[in-house]
């Protein structure tokens, strides 16, 4: 049986919205297919994992960021080298920005970023929350919408040339303006929807299973067989609907 290899960072601090739930949903669907995911939990002053296939972090308040984010910083260098090596990310809000080069708390603290994604943050006055709808192109020519829910103060500034993880169709994203949101680099991808995401959007699921099995193959991303999503299509239709009628309207 094929091993994927996952690396969960801080899941005691960064776990808010049930975070944790994507982790569920991705061992769940690696079973169905005959896998299985090996996940370590990664806490601070222990080692980031040579060789994991998928890198997961999840949401926090500025509290739990406060507590994480000099340790997370210190992992840079490695998580940069694994994510030019071919591995898998998904980060969620708080990790989301803690995957960058910094954020700007409320307090104007400013916590220091791993520096994997090109981009910053800093908190605003006003809480951006609700459901959120985007459209995606993850492989060329396959148009996707992926459907959860945000709460954040942080506004997220892209660098020029960076590349967003999808486009809003309908909430706030990364900053409320520029129309976009999350950000991917290689098979890193950083998002601020939560839910947990991945049981409304059973597709991103499988490119990140995807994604993780080539890099422990080294052969190039075969899509996964396909599953019965009957349940997940629903809950995945009641999502976007529900940010259509009333998604980016604080
Ligand atoms: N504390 C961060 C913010 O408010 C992230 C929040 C979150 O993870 N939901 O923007």
């Amino acid at each position: 049986m094929t091993t994927i290899r996952v690396a969960h960072l801080y899941p005691d601090y960064l776990n808010i919205y049930a975070d944790r739930g994507n982790i569920a949903v991705l061992a769940q669907r690696a079973r169905w297919r005959g896998l299985e995911l090996e996940v370590a939990a990664i806490g601070t002053g222990e080692p980031t994992p040579a060789g994991a296939d998928l890198f997961y972090v999840g949401g926090g308040q500025d509290r739990e960021q406060a507590l994480i984010a000099a340790d997370l910083a210190a992992r840079g260098p490695a998580l940069q080298a694994a994510v030019e090596g071919g591995a898998a990310v998904l980060a969620v809000c708080g990790g989301y920005q803690l995957l960058g080069r910094f954020y700007r708390d409320r307090q104007g603290a400013e916590l220091p970023g791993a520096g994997v994604f090109p981009l910053h943050t800093v908190a605003g006055e006003r809480r951006m929350i609700g459901d959120v709808l985007l459209e995606c192109e993850l492989e060329p020519g396959e148009r996707r919408t992926l459907a959860g829910f945000e709460n954040h103060a942080g506004r997220t500034h892209l660098d020029p040339g960076a590349r967003p993880l999808g486009r809003v169709v309908a909430g706030f994203g990364n900053d409320g303006a520029s129309g976009c949101e999350g950000c991917r680099v290689g098979r890193a991808l950083g998002t601020y929807l939560h839910g947990p995401l991945l049981p409304r959007n059973p597709w991103l699921a499988d490119w990140l299973l995807a994604q993780a099995l080539a890099h422990r193959s080294g052969e190039p991303p075969r899509p996964l067989d396909p599953l019965p999503d009957e349940l997940e299509q629903v809950a995945h239709a009641v999502s976007a609907e529900r940010a259509r009628r009333r998604g980016g309207r604080g």
